[in-house]
């Protein structure tokens, strides 16, 4: 297969053109690099089949291109994480919104699949946890600007389902659940590649709130499988997904474990979530995911342990 993948040389994009390749695709990368980086792809440069392109997905010529001529498209170009979606709300909604819009519009021409990245922040605040499909979303009030990503992203869910339904666009959405990994970056927020780097150099390791929010992360390696096996399963196309971990832990334990993997000595402190990120931030206090659906489509079922992704995400700290 032709593959496009829009946000190619970001964490998970990364990681995808790596396997897709490895399996004999060929893999067009487009990226902005605006929280991408070329050194993702770097040991990709120079392989059969992989090409990539430093442009936007508003260049819309390219964009259409680039579309025309792959069998499948992953949509991964978005704004992630959540300190830069606080700190950047009018980027945040702007790009996830219309990235999302110019891609469906294109793919729908010759009718190319297009799988849309989208996030468990779109089950908001619910605390009805394991979250399925077909749960209900809660967001927190507008002023809040961590729920425009949450709602951005639905924005992208329903428009994809909308081509599906209205204008048969094989489309496939995938929830991400906290996924993490070798190459994450920990400057837009995500915890865990924060915490590695905090322990190895000995700084304080930064807990928000009071640590007792849990999250289950999944490895990236888990997700990129789930993706490969997706694009080839009919009954998928037209579905909302799920694609996580269940294995639980909370914030505070989380420190902990990295503390005691490194051998570190840094201290554990708590930080309120109005210094973290803004006055009257929510945080979820529970994110789970039901993996019945995947499950059932796939037989997924994720290999890696906590463990294993942090002494895997300890090892690319040291190395780099
Ligand atoms: N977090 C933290 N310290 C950090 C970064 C994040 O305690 O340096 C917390 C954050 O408040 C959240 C959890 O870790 O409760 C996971 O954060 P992340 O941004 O990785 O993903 P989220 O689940 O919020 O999308």
């Amino acid at each position: 297969m032709r593959v496009l993948i829009t946000g190619g040389a970001g964490f998970i994009g990364s990681h995808l053109s790596e396997a897709l390749l490895d399996e004999g695709h060929q893999v067009q990368v487009l990226d902005n690099l605006s929280t991408g980086s070329i050194d993702n792809i770097a040991h990709l440069k120079g392989r059969t089949g992989f090409e990539y392109f430093i442009d936007s997905v508003n260049n819309e010529p390219l964009l259409a291109e680039l579309i025309d001529r792959s069998d499948v498209v992953f949509h991964l170009a978005a704004a992630v994480g959540v300190k830069l979606i606080v700190e950047q709300p009018v980027y945040t909604i702007e790009t996830n919104v219309h990235g999302t819009e110019v891609v469906l519009k294109h793919a729908n021409k010759k009718k190319k699949l297009v799988i849309i990245a989208s996030t468990s922040e779109v089950y908001g605040k619910s605390d009805d946890v394991p979250f399925r499909e077909d749960s209900d979303l809660v967001m927190g009030p507008t002023p809040k600007h961590r729920w425009a990503y949450a709602c951005s992203k639905a924005i992208d869910e329903f428009l994809a389902l909308a081509y599906w339904k209205e204008r048969k666009l094989p489309i496939i959405i995938v929830r991400f659940f906290n996924t993490v990994g070798p190459r994450q970056t920990g400057q837009y927020g995500m915890v865990i590649p924060n915490f590695v780097r905090q322990a190895l150099a000995g700084e304080p390791i930064t807990v928000f709130g009071d640590g007792t929010q849990r999250r289950a992360f999944t490895h990236v390696a888990d997700v990129v499988g789930a993706l490969l096996k997706l694009i080839v399963e009919p009954k998928a196309v037209g579905q909302v997904i799920n694609v996580g971990n269940t294995q639980e832990t909370s914030i505070l334990a989380l420190a902990e474990q990295v503390r005691t993997l490194t051998g570190s000595k840094s201290p554990i402190k708590l930080i309120p979530y109005d210094q973290a990120y803004e006055s009257g931030f929510e945080d979820m206090p529970r994110r789970v995911p039901s993996l019945a659906k995947i499950e059932g489509l796939i037989g997924y079922r994720p290999r890696h342990t906590l463990d294993d992704i942090l002494e895997q995400v300890i090892d690319y700290f040291r190395r780099k």
